[in-house]
């Protein structure tokens, strides 16, 4: 009898253990199933599923090279899983083990039938962990705990052979689905991506060539001096093992793109431990801070009309590309939730539905650490400063790639044009001044 591999955000061949234990095992029937319903609000969004899109379709092309196909059905997981099972005589199913609530959730309801591998994250989250077994709340200690278990074994090669089973079920097409956008295609911009697995192999081999660098050029938007490998990561094209071995050497370049590396796996042991993370303050007082609620300052900032140049061009990088340099997201982070003193989880839900790598831990601890309201130690009365970031991370390129209408305003008078004296056409003013918003900030959470 067959046996099925449930895949989820784990679309590759190399290094998959959940595929190699199931070729060893019987004939393999692979499935991707679309649930939009377990999630609920964090159901895929619009810009990830444009980039699921071109996900499973290489995957499905590498599995029909190995002589296997992709099954593809849209529903209740652990409904469709069963009613597999019952359909093909599978008795088993190898899956990656994920972290998000909902998949602990598919995971446990399936229970014996599944086998659960580990193979997503460097390490499995229950191997780090503090004296007294729980999760670490603080990176730094984190942090040093997983580079003890570091390096990781080699990974996996992909199996010879994927034995077919004698019949196939049926499978949806994945233009059913209608995961591309169309009335208006907003996507033309999104083909700087390029999905599936050689191409998360190919960004890697990019990066390795420029990694020694990355020390110093990760924090400057104007080039491409990070890996851009977010969505291959979060589609697991690629896993997080392989790029370790991958990027290799003893500089500080490689040492702090590993330490970055590892941040995935730390917000996967935060979320663990509070599952609903995504949705609550990590420090209960928080939710007496009074937010604003401006639906005009709110659309300033998704639409990028701030008038703060680094934080419009960032808005603007993500709505036209699905992504955002890590330096830039901080920035408008911190500006949507200290400036405009609106609440974090508004960034958070349009960074879900726009980001190509939007991704539950990962998004959510990362606005609560911009926030200051996570359990990690960072403060609310940190804000940054967008104009001095902009300046000081070299911001006129990318502010100019993004911004058409501040292209011909020069370098001194960029990162603040209105301070220059400068009003280039159709760019807004600044929807508050930066003494103003800190004060205001610092007065909100002063009662909390
Ligand atoms: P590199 O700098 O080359 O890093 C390599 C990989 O390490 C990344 O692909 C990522 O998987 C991991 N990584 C790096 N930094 C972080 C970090 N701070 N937290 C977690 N993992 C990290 N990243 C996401 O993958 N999905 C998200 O939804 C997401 N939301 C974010 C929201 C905010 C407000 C902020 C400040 C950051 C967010 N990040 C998120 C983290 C980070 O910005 C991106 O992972 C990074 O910019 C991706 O680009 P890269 O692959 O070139 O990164």
């Amino acid at each position: 009898t067959p046996v099925i591999l449930w895949v989820r955000q784990d679309l590759r061949l190399r290094d998959q253990p959940a595929l190699v234990a199931a070729a060893h095992e019987a004939s393999v029937i692979p499935v991707y199933i679309l649930d939009d319903d377990a999630p609920g609000t964090w159901r895929i969004g619009a810009a990830q599923r444009w980039y699921l899109h071109q996900a499973l379709d290489a995957f499905a092309a590498s599995l029909k090279d190995k002589g296997s196909r992709l099954i593809l059905r849209q529903g209740d997981g652990v409904t469709v899983l069963k009613a597999l099972m019952k359909d093909t005589g599978a008795t088993r199913i190898h899956a990656i083990r994920h972290y998000e609530p909902w998949w602990r959730k598919a995971e446990e309801a399936l229970g014996d039938a599944l086998c659960l591998h580990d193979g997503n994250y460097l390490a499995p989250v229950e191997d780090i962990t503090t004296g007294a077994g729980t999760q670490y709340k603080v990176y730094s200690s984190f942090w040093k705990a997983l580079a003890e278990q570091m390096p990781p074994g080699d990974p996996l090669p992909v199996p010879h052979t994927i034995p077919a089973p004698e019949q196939w079920p049926a499978s949806d097409t994945l233009a059913d689905w209608k995961l591309l956008p169309t009335q208006p295609d907003w996507s033309t911009g999104f083909d700087i991506w390029d999905a599936g697995e050689d191409a998360a192999h190919r960004a890697v081999d990019r990066f390795a060539r420029i990694a020694d660098d990355y020390d110093g050029d990760r924090n400057l938007p104007s080039i491409e001096g990070t890996a851009r490998l977010s969505p291959h990561l979060h589609f697991g094209e690629i896993s997080p093992r392989d790029i370790w071995r991958t990027i290799d050497g003893r500089g500080q370049g490689v040492q702090t793109f590993r330490k970055e590396l590892a941040w995935r796996d730390f917000t996967a042991g935060v979320i663990v431990e509070l599952p609903d993370y995504a949705d609550a303050n990590g420090r209960p007082r928080f939710d007496q801070l009074r937010w604003r609620s401006s639906k005009s300052d709110l659309t300033a900032w998704q639409q990028g009309r701030t008038g703060y140049p680094i934080v419009d061009a960032g808005m603007r990088q993500l709505w036209t590309t699905g992504w955002i340099h890590n330096r830039v997201r901080m920035i408008v982070a911190s500006f949507l939730v200290k400036h405009l003193l609106i609440d974090w989880r508004e960034g958070e839900k349009w960074f879900w539905d726009c980001l190509v790598d939007a991704d539950y831990g990962n998004n959510s601890v990362n606005w609560q650490w911009v926030a200051g309201t996570g359990v990690d130690s960072n403060m609310f009365s940190r804000i940054m400063a967008p104009l001095s970031q902009s300046e000081r991370f070299d911001a006129a390129g990318y502010i100019r790639a993004f911004v058409p209408e501040l292209r011909d305003v020069p370098d001194a008078a960029i990162h603040d044009p209105e301070e220059a004296g400068c009003k280039p056409n159709a760019y807004p003013a600044k929807i508050i001044g930066h003494r103003e918003a800190r004060e205001r900030a610092l007065a909100a959470v002063k009662n909390v």
